[in-house]
Order: structure tokens, then sequence, then C-alpha cells
């Protein structure tokens, strides 16, 4: 039979072989534990905090509570607003878990961390503790932000790829709709650009391709307009609330600034340098029409505007 003050004593050496960062609060909300892991993740040793509720001093530069101080409180319905992520699990029956960055204020790190935590009861179903566990996940978060974005990213350019794009037109196409503002949208092409690669090589061409796209980038003045690599040579971009005529300047804009790069293009039959051709379309989008459909109707002016002997834009006539 171990007593009390024996039970509490292996509990904390069994704590402190643990190699998850661990602390213990009772029903006060003071520490009654805090393991090797967690004075090492955290830089605050157990004798700073044992007997405080100063634990949180340990994540956070102003008070705020921690995953076990939400159950101690009955707060739990408050964690959708402290953390990033949580959720009740149920294979831990009536715990919590929860992520969120916090800039450690004693080691000076920015850290990932993932928090369980879970009521200790007694026979009498009496609470008498919270456990909380810490894993640092900073690394897989950021393995996992950089694979989202290369998902989203076009590899040759830096710029947003089709499969962005189209997540991206959908929902801009719903907010214009229920905004009742315009949707526009660019499509480009580089002329004669199999010349230009049987010219100078598919590496020049590579290149050419990242100036074309950086020049295209650099012409967009507000944050919202979105430049994408649609594929091979052809660029389009999306400008959320601007009217036709609006769209039809930028145009010009991007056709005048690839010009004016001065790529040698001597094989182009339109110009000495390389040059695009544009297509705009703009649409007021409702329940009625499609994305596809302005899609369609820039891919056809931009065909016009080749048609019509390159080097130019053309404005599909929407109204
Ligand atoms: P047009 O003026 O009618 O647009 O003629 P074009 O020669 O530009 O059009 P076409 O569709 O015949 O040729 C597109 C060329 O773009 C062919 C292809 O080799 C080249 N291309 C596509 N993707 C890449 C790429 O990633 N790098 C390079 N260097 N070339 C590419
Ligand atoms: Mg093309
Ligand atoms: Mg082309």
């Amino acid at each position: 039979m171990i007593n009390k003050p024996e039970q509490t004593e292996f509990a904390i050496n069994l704590m402190q072989h643990l190699v998850t960062a661990t602390f213990v609060l009772d029903t006060d909300g003071n520490v009654i534990i805090w393991n090797r892991s967690c004075e090492r993740l955290t830089g605050i040793t157990a004798d700073e905090v044992i007997g405080t509720s100063n634990h949180w001093k340990a994540f956070y530069s102003n008070h705020r509570l921690c995953l076990a101080d939400t159950i101690i409180e009955g707060r739990t319905n408050e964690l959708d607003n402290l953390y990033t992520v949580s959720a009740q699990p149920s294979v831990y029956g009536n715990g919590y878990k929860a992520e969120n960055w916090c800039v450690m204020p004693r080691i000076g790190k920015r850290l990932y961390l993932a928090a369980d935590a879970g009521p200790i009861y007694d026979n009498h179903g009496q609470l008498i503790a919270v456990v909380e566990t810490i894993r640092d996940q900073t690394d897989q978060k950021i393995a996992q932000k950089k694979l989202e974005e290369l998902a989203v990213v076009d590899e040759l350019t830096g710029l947003f790829n089709r499969r962005y794009f189209n997540d991206h037109l959908d929902s801009e196409w719903k907010r214009c709709a229920r905004e009742g503002s315009p949707l526009s949208v660019i499509l480009l092409d580089i002329d004669y650009f199999k010349q230009y690669n049987d010219n100078f090589g598919h590496l020049v061409g590579d290149e050419c391709l990242k100036s074309v796209a950086g020049t295209i980038q650099r012409s967009l003045l507000r944050g919202s307009d979105t430049a994408t690599r649609f594929g091979g040579e052809e660029f389009c971009v999306l400008l959320p609330g601007i009217q036709q005529k609006g769209a039809t300047k930028i145009a010009e804009r991007i056709c005048a600034n690839i010009e004016k790069l001065e790529i040698p293009h001597p094989t182009s039959p339109v110009s000495q340098w390389v040059t695009l051709s544009i297509g705009v379309a703009c649409i007021l989008p409702s329940e009625n029409d499609t994305p596809a459909n302005l899609l369609t109707l820039a891919d056809e002016a931009m065909y016009r505007a080749k048609a019509g002997g390159r080097n130019q834009s053309f404005c599909a006539e929407t109204d």
C-alpha cells in the first residue's frame, strides 16, 4: 500500500521520465508537477512555477488561460477563441486538445505547440487535478506549410498555378455574386513562343517565361489581383471588383510593360521583341452564369487578339 505523499512522489518521479513536456495543476489552478521536459521546452524551472498559477508565463507574454485552466474553470467553451485548432478527442474521454503558435517568453522562440489536457478524478468522481502534455510541432508545421505552398505555386515562375486559380476563381465568383460586384479576368499568351524556343532553346525559353511572369506580377497594383501561370506560355490574372474598363487598362499596361522588357525575338513576325496577345472579359457573377463562361469569353477574346495581328489586347463584349 502506497500512502498519499508516497503516491505523489511516485507520480512526480514517473513524470521526470516522460519525454513529453507535462505539467499538472490542482483544482485551484496551481502547478503541482512541472517535469524536466517542460523545463527544457519552456526554459522555466519547476522551482519557479510549482505552487503558483504562473504557468501561463511559460507560453504567453500577456495573461491568458492555458488548456488545463479551461478544464479547471469549466471554460472549455472558450477554446475556439483561444486556439487556432481545438477539439475534444473522443479517445481520451473528457480530455481536450488544442494547437497554436506561441512566442515563448523565456526562450524567445516561436513554437507551434500541440497540447492535450485531461481531468484526473478521485475514486468518488471528484476532480482532483488536470494534466497537460505539450508537444513541439514547429518543424512539422513549417514542413506542412511549405508543402501546401508548393502545391499551389508554379515552380518555374513562382506565380500561383492553375489548381490555385480554379479554387480562387470559384471563391471570388461566389463573393462577387454575394456583393453584386464585377469580376474580370485577363488571359495572356506569348506570341510565337514556339519559334522563340526553336531559335534560342528551351532553357532560354524558361528564362523568358520567368521575366514575363515577373512583369505581369509587377504590373498589378492591388493585393487582391492574382496572377497565375495557366499552363505553358499562358498566364491569367483575376481582378475581383474591377469593371471592364479598368481591366482593359491593366491589360494594356501589361502588354506595354512586356514590350518594354525588350526581350529579343528575331523570328517573331510581329515585333523584334517578345509580345503578348491578351483577352479580357468582365462579368457580373450570378446564379445564371458560371466561372467557366467567364474564362471562355476571355479565351475567345484572346484568340481574336491573335487573329487581329497579335501584340494587342481584345475585350469580350458582355453588355
Ligand atoms: P501563338 O502566337 O499562336 O501563341 O504561337 P505559339 O508558338 O506561342 O503557340 P504554340 O501553342 O504553338 O506554342 C507554345 C509553345 O510554348 C510550345 C511549347 O514548347 C512552349 N512551352 C510551353 N511550356 C513551356 C515551358 O515550360 N518552357 C518553355 N521553354 N517552353 C514552353
Ligand atoms: Mg498558348
Ligand atoms: Mg503562344
